[in-house]
Order: C-alpha cells, then structure tokens, then sequence
C-alpha cells in the first residue's frame, strides 16, 4: 500500500444537493460544506463534498436510489434498464410441468423452487432512466392538480 499525496483540479458545484456527515447528524446542502483540505481517501470509497458544517468530518452527497424500468408484456420480461450497472436474478415461481427447477434461497428464508435462470446485466442508459423518471413524476404532479 503507499501513501501519496493527491490534489483535487476540479470539483463541481452541487448547491442545493442533500449531504450528510459521515460522524455527526447534520444533514444539508452540499453548498453549506465546508472545504475539505486534507484529508484520506480510500480507492473505491465515495468522495466527500466537503467538511461538516458541525464537526468537520468529512461529509458526503446523499445517495440516490438506483432507478430500474422493467419492461413486460404478457408477464414476460421484455428488458431491463438501470441508470446505473445491475445484475438481477429473476425468480419465476410458476414451474408447473417444467423440468428445469433449481432450488434457491427465498426471499424472505427458507428456500423456494424457482424456473433455473442464471443472473442478467440490465442496459444502462441513464439519460432515458432520467426522462422517463420525470415524465413518470409530472403525470403524478399533473394527477394532483385534477
Ligand atoms: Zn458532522
């Protein structure tokens, strides 16, 4: 393992995204952070936005959900999108006459015979995740008006 030092080029300005401390219980705007510093940074970990307004330990954007469109027709899998990498199992517990079960852990313990499917990568697009995601939110926001 070494040890070296790093300088940050670049950081955007993320405003008004939520943010929370990785010690205390603040949680705020991205903005509110202060400036990091130095600090320690582990490969793979999440990057801070900032320091804690509170404490001054280091702070992080609040992590969003991963959005998936399932698409069926007929109770089919037709595809599935992600805006970010998934790899999903589906379960299809209707095996009536098929001869390929396999034996899986259930959801909720225990184990269930499911059909044997191996795992799938889901495509990503993130930009038609992202459009059909607010197309979706301004149906409802149009259906609370009415
Ligand atoms: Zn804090």
């Amino acid at each position: 393992m070494t040890s070296e030092a790093y300088t940050v080029g670049e950081v955007d300005d993320l405003g008004d995204t939520p943010s929370h401390c990785s010690n205390c219980d603040w949680k705020g705007k991205a903005s509110e952070a202060g400036n990091i510093g130095s600090c320690c940074l582990t490969p793979g970990d999440p990057s801070p936005v900032g320091r804690c307004p509170s404490c001054d330990s280091l702070a992080y954007v609040d992590q969003r959900p991963v959005r998936i469109v399932i698409g069926l027709d007929g109770g089919i899998i037709q595809g599935v999108t992600a805006n970010v990498p998934v790899e999903y199992l589906v379960y299809d517990y209707d095996i009536e006459g098929s001869d390929q079960v396999a034996t899986r852990p259930a959801l909720d313990g225990g184990v269930v015979e499911v059909y044997d499917a191996g795992s799938y990568l889901a495509d990503v697009n993130a930009v038609i995740i992202e459009t059909i995601y607010k197309a979706v939110e301004a149906e409802g926001e149009a259906g609370s008006e009415s």
